[in-house]
């Protein structure tokens, strides 16, 4: 692997461990999928082949999940008590600590993101495990009042096999988000990482043999959508699928599991999330953060502000502010921490151009950006941050997820304006409210259609906060206290005198 001189320079470890090709982790252990195939692993920074992952077969995920069903009834769902997955949960979390820069880098290579942006992410992934880790011996049911001559009470146990499906705009942030609690809670787990992006799950199987979970706890599937992901969805004997990505493969995902064996689905989808800001705003506290509410790790983040509400008295003063933080970003590979990244992939940075264009016909005025950036090197998938205005809102930019560094901007006079303007979207994942009167606050937070709304500060996360979406965004909340809903059933037992 050549390395650019103004990027930092890498672990030993993370050197080793992107050198080689990777297999699938079942049972434990590393084999190869039965059908030999491989993906190679791209760096989105400059088109370089990274190492190759290997293609996970029907056949593969049978024998991952002959493994995790094993695993349940035999040790992790029923024979180890709470306090035992507590400590490997805890065990994990140290081994996580002690690779923080190791898991940075890869993350960084696989992905593009920004170092300081992957430490972000690392950070967030190990808290999740230390968080879940209390859960472990917290899962209660009630009892409940039936009278004299009976007792009644819930108890909360395990599903069984799950299947957790992640994008690759968050690989390892958005994996822990379902694994800390899946585990937490009892069950046995086959993680399918993006096929982009897949590295980081597999330093991660590592990390989780060396603490020393009982083999088929934790299976990792690499591949991509077909065979892989739909050889999971279709699959008799998962119990539930976790997935977060778009909402085409969710209803896929729904269509699979209503086909196949009605196993649970919960669904974290795609946004378009209005950030609304009021003439009355802290207007300091809005310049500080409007960059990045628009666009944060390139814009390939579900709950951006990709529609951008200004009431009319500050709406030059603002959209002037961005263009100015906008255009002295600075933008390249992310072993070189700078704001911005690349965008994941050719196919998508041609995606997004698409739209770009697409804004251009439709009658949005492109305010700035809009371009690929050249790096010297002539390679890597780089986008300048873009902002349209626009007056109508059907047209394809403001409906459309575009997951790139693209916002759409308009200005409103009264709230009632803005809040059906925000709510004519199928999307209703994320909304910001930017107002110094509690009020309105109140009245527009209750208003609009979106699962976390943010006042006065943006996408803001943290383990104990539930998180997802409404309409197509998503059913089903993760995080907090949530995702122990989420991942066991709710059994009634009576008792009778
Ligand atoms: P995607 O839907 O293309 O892929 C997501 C995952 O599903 C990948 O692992 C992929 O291999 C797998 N997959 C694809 N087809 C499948 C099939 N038929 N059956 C089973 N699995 C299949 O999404 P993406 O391009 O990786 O990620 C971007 C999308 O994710 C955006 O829409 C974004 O909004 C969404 N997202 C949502 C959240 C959230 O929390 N709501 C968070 C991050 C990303």
């Amino acid at each position: 692997m050549i390395q650019n001189p103004k990027e930092a320079v890498l672990h030993s470890k993370t050197v080793d461990f992107v050198s080689k090709d990777h297999q699938l982790f079942i049972d434990g252990m590393w084999s190869e999928s039965n059908t030999n195939q491989k993906l190679q692993v791209e760096n989105p920074a400059n088109e370089e082949v990274i190492c190759a992952i290997s293609v996970a077969s029907p056949g593969d995920v049978e024998r991952a999940v002959q493994s995790a069903r094993r695993c349940f009834k035999s040790t992790w769902g029923s024979k180890f008590n709470p306090a035992e997955r507590s400590k490997l949960l805890l065990k994990l979390a140290d081994l996580m600590e002690r690779d923080k820069q190791v898991l940075m880098e890869i993350e960084s290579l696989d992905n593009g993101k920004p170092l300081s942006k992957a430490q972000y992410d690392v950070e967030s992934a190990i808290n999740h495990f230390l968080y879940y880790a209390g859960w472990a011996t917290k899962i209660t049911g009630d009892t409940l009042p039936v009278g004299n001559q009976h007792i009644a009470l819930t108890v909360r146990e395990p599903l069984g096999v799950v299947g957790l499906i992640v994008p690759w705009n968050f690989p390892l942030m958005i994996a822990v988000w379902k694994l800390a609690p899946a585990l937490a809670c009892g069950n046995c787990c086959i993680l399918k990482p993006a096929e982009q992006t897949s590295l980081s799950a597999l330093y991660l199987a590592d990390l989780i043999h060396e603490a020393g979970f009982p083999p088929g706890s934790v299976n990792v599937l690499t591949g991509p959508g077909l065979p892989t992901g739909q050889a999971i969805s279709d699959h008799q004997d998962i119990d539930k699928i976790s997935f977060t990505g778009s909402t085409a493969v969710g209803k896929k995902i729904m269509q699979s599991a209503a086909q196949s064996n009605l196993k649970n689905v919960s669904l974290e989808l795609g946004g378009k999330s209005p950030n609304i800001i009021f003439d009355d705003a802290d207007l300091a506290k809005v310049k500080s953060s409007l960059i990045w509410t628009s666009f944060y790790n390139s814009g390939q983040e579900c709950t951006l502000g990709s529609r951008l509400y200004i009431q009319r008295g500050v709406y030059e003063e603002l959209i002037s502010h961005l263009q100015k933080e906008a255009e002295s970003l600075s933008i390249g590979s992310g072993l070189s921490d700078p704001d911005l990244g690349p965008l994941i992939s050719r196919a998508q940075m041609e995606t997004v151009l698409g739209y770009i264009e697409d804004g251009k016909q439709s009658g949005a005025r492109l305010v700035f950006g809009g371009r690929k950036r050249q790096m010297e090197s002539g390679r890597g998938y780089f986008l300048e941050p873009t902002l349209f205005e626009y007056e109508d809102d059907s047209i394809k930019i403001v409906q459309e997820e575009i997951f790139g560094p693209v916002v759409a901007a308009t200005v409103f006079d009264t709230l009632d304006e803005v809040v059906e303007k925000a709510n004519n979207s199928k999307y209703a994942l994320a909304a910001g409210i930017w107002t110094s009167d509690i009020s309105k606050a109140i009245r527009i937070s209750k208003q609009i259609d979106a699962g976390n709304v943010w006042v006065n500060g943006y996408d803001l996360f943290d383990p104990c906060v539930p998180f997802g979406g409404f309409k197509q965004s998503g059913m089903g909340k993760e995080i907090g206290k949530s995702a122990i809903e989420l991942y066991t059933l709710e059994k009634s037992i009576w008792f009778s005198a």
